[in-house]
């Protein structure tokens, strides 16, 4: 069975580069009828690993992914690894290490002088005799020397390293006895049963490590998939210049998180040409393997693009739910669905939307003053009094019956649509924009339209 897994450090918020792996861990897991398991890696908890999981949660809540089973904690699972410490000490496959930070520094000094790698010297790894005084020992792992350790990345190919470069006999616990991150990373990976391994080219150097426990214990070696990086257009580190960091700020900023995700899962998987995927899609056509093997630029436009598809697309409950979690609720406005209707075409946001539709619903305190100059002038008056009469007399409800008896009072005063529509919009939306103007009153309803109308003629 197909296990995968998304291990967060608690930051406080989940960044969305994490968000994407976590994404991937999940699209795979589902596609195989596997298990998508969720561990906050809390080990050295400065930060609060309850607040962590709330950002988390929050995120997969409003994404409507899921984990399954337990949350596990690393910082709960001491034990655990306090036990395979001693397992690898009886060994022999790890030992105690009596170098104090003076000479450790040392050691780092002179091999930085003649340009060497920093990396210990292996001085107790074969120690036999009485060990100084005064000093805690950590513990280190005997890992092997001068050996190749190769994997088969499921994203980069073949990857391989020489121990002597990249490792030496590294810290598996400190002398405080707390375990280190590599070690705890591969036993909780190995005891989890994890198959697939899908993370953050970042960690790509501390897969040999990992290697090197998961060996010294005898566990099997997942396959791992190390996902380039999300970097800016310029090619940098993603900051939050370049557009939000925290996944969840992107419900607040209105996008919604069918667009989100499937702005992630491009950026860095792709099938063909295709940009707009359904859960149902990804989950027919992902696999890790296409995962593209070079860094992705954020593209800001594109998820803007995103944003106005699903705005097109997404059901009206939807699109009225979004809007109330933004502090609009239209559920029980008579014309709602005109009202979301027509407003998805121009709207790219929940932000946009619900600008656009709080201009419609509300009537106008103040008016543009480029729109008024522009548009309330010469004979504008006379016209939109003459149309107020119009509109008493008529019961318009629909945009069809508003359409007719605004065409035929245009046709009667020989007129052009501007010289109406223009005032009329005013009127309603205090600007010169809105939607088709016959959806406008429609919207508001006759009553209102009338009474808007004489608030604008009583104003100028
Ligand atoms: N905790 C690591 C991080 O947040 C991920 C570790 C891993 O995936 O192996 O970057």
């Amino acid at each position: 069975m197909t296990i995968t897994r998304f291990a967060p450090s608690p930051t406080g918020y989940l960044h969305i580069g994490g968000l994407r792996t976590a994404l991937y861990s999940y699209l795979w897991a589902r596609k195989k009828d596997g298990k998508f398991l969720l561990r906050i890696e809390d080990t050295d908890q400065k930060r609060n690993s309850d607040e962590a999981l709330e950002a988390i949660k929050k995120v997969f809540d409003w994404c409507s992914l899921n984990y399954d089973g337990d949350v596990y904690y690393q910082s709960k699972r001491f034990d655990i690894y306090k036990k395979y410490v001693e397992q690898l000490l009886s060994e022999g496959k790890a030992y105690k290490c009596y170098m104090s930070k003076e000479e450790l520094t040392a050691l780092r000094e002179e091999q930085m002088a003649n340009k060497q790698r920093t990396k210990y010297n292996g001085k107790y790894r074969d120690f036999k005799g009485t060990p100084p005084e005064g000093i805690e020992p950590v513990i280190r792992i005997k890992a092997p020397e001068n050996t190749i350790i190769e994997f088969e990345d499921g994203i980069k190919g073949k990857v391989s390293f020489n121990t002597d470069d990249v490792l030496d006999d590294f810290i598996i616990a400190r002398s405080d006895g707390t375990p280190t991150y590599n070690f705890v990373v591969a036993i909780d990976d190995a005891l989890m049963g994890l198959t697939d391994v899908i993370r953050g080219d970042d960690h790509l150097s501390n897969t040999p490590k990992q290697i090197v426990v998961y060996q010294a214990l005898g566990f099997d070696i997942p396959k791992f998939y190390h996902v380039p990086m999300i970097l800016n257009p310029q090619g940098k580190k993603l900051s939050k210049r370049d557009g939000a960091t925290d996944a969840m700020e992107y419900k607040t900023l209105g996008y919604f998180p069918e667009a989100l995700l499937n702005f992630l899962v491009r950026l860095g998987w792709s099938y063909g040409d295709q940009e707009v995927f359904s859960m149902d899609e990804l989950l027919e056509l992902f696999d890790p393997k296409d995962i593209n093997k070079s860094a992705s630029a954020y593209n800001a436009d594109k998820l803007l693009w995103l944003n106005s598809h699903y705005m097109k697309t997404l059901p009206l409950d939807r699109i009225v739910s979004d809007l109330k979690d933004l502090g609009l609720d239209i559920s029980s406005h008579p014309n709602k669905e005109l009202l979301i209707d027509s407003h998805r075409e121009r709207a790219k946001t929940v932000v946009e939307l619900k600008e656009q539709i709080n201009s419609i619903i509300n009537t106008p305190t103040q008016y543009a003053p480029k729109a008024v100059k522009k548009f309330l002038k010469g004979e504008w008056k006379t016209i939109m009094t003459s149309f107020l009469e119009t509109l008493k007399q008529n019961t318009p409800n629909s945009s069809q019956e508003f359409e007719d008896i605004t065409v035929k009072f245009m046709e009667e005063n020989d007129l052009k649509l501007g010289k109406l529509a223009q005032p009329i919009r005013i009127a309603v939306t205090g600007t010169a924009v809105s939607p088709s103007v016959y959806d406008t009153m429609a919207i508001i309803g006759k009553d209102e339209l009338v009474s808007r109308v004489e608030k604008l003629l009583g104003e100028f």
